[in-house]
């Protein structure tokens, strides 16, 4: 079988519910989504419907409590956490709305960890050459409290591209970030998945920039509606 256009994300009927003393929530329903090598998809719908946790289901870091799902080819309902993660680091790169880089490390570093952690001897040397990519060539050895948001999180942005992952997640990428800050991490974001043929899911408040996604998913209730 030709793996290379095998879907990146292939759900089917994927469940996700959270105990609680009163009984079961219910957070996914049942989505169903497939996702192509080279797609760029937004996601959308109410606070609270379910994007974020659709995130960690696709990204392996949340078990799903029913259904199927395949991301990458591997089958997440009969994988650990272990071989979750091991999948997240080797093939998946996420950007999260709060940036989430490690304070004590410089920009360099931050972008470097997904080579650093797999043990890459060149991995500062290609972080460096992300940053400049993103426009923080001059940014190297800052640390993320000397950064402005938008600097922060296009660090984020270079470090889930650095490795050459096939799928990128990113929930609310510009949510923390006023509309011209966020419009520049945005194209920074389409530019590195059109060129290197990277998937792409990404949450979404904003309409604009679900339509300039290859498509558009409504989730409401933990369900996809449109
Ligand atoms: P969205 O990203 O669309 O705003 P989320 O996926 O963050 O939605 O949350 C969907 C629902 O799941 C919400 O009702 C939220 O309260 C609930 N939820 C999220 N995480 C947990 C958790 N760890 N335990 C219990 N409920 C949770
Ligand atoms: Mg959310």
């Amino acid at each position: 079988m030709d793996l290379s256009h095998a879907p990146v994300i292939q759900l089917s009927n994927v469940r996700l519910s959270y105990p609680s003393p009163e009984g079961d929530i219910d957070v996914l329903n049942g989505i169903d989504l497939s996702v192509a090598p080279g797609e760029i998809a937004a996601v959308t719908g109410p606070s609270g419907s379910g994007k974020s946790s659709l995130i960690a289901i696709i990204g392996g870091l949340e078990p799903l409590s029913g259904g199927a799902a395949h991301v990458l080819g591997t089958d997440l309902a009969a994988s650990d956490e272990r071989s979750r993660t091991l999948l997240r680091r080797r093939d998946i790169g996420i950007v999260f709305q709060a940036y989430h880089l490690v304070p004590s490390l410089t920009a360099r570093q931050n972008a470097a960890l997904p080579l650093t952690l797999a043990g890459q001897t060149d991995a500062e040397a290609r972080a460096a050459e992300m940053l400049e990519r993103v426009g923080l060539g001059h940014r190297l050895t800052h640390r993320p409290s000397a950064l402005s948001g938008g600097e922060q999180q296009r660090v984020a942005v270079a470090r889930a591209f650095v490795a050459g992952p096939r799928l990128v997640l990113a929930d609310e990428p510009t949510g923390n970030l006023d509309r011209r800050t966020g419009a520049v991490v945005i194209e920074t974001m389409f530019e590195l998945a059109r060129s290197s043929g990277t998937a792409l899911l990404l949450v979404t408040h904003d309409p604009e920039l679900a339509a300039r996604c290859d498509r558009t998913l409504v989730i409401e209730d933990g369900r996809v509606v449109s």
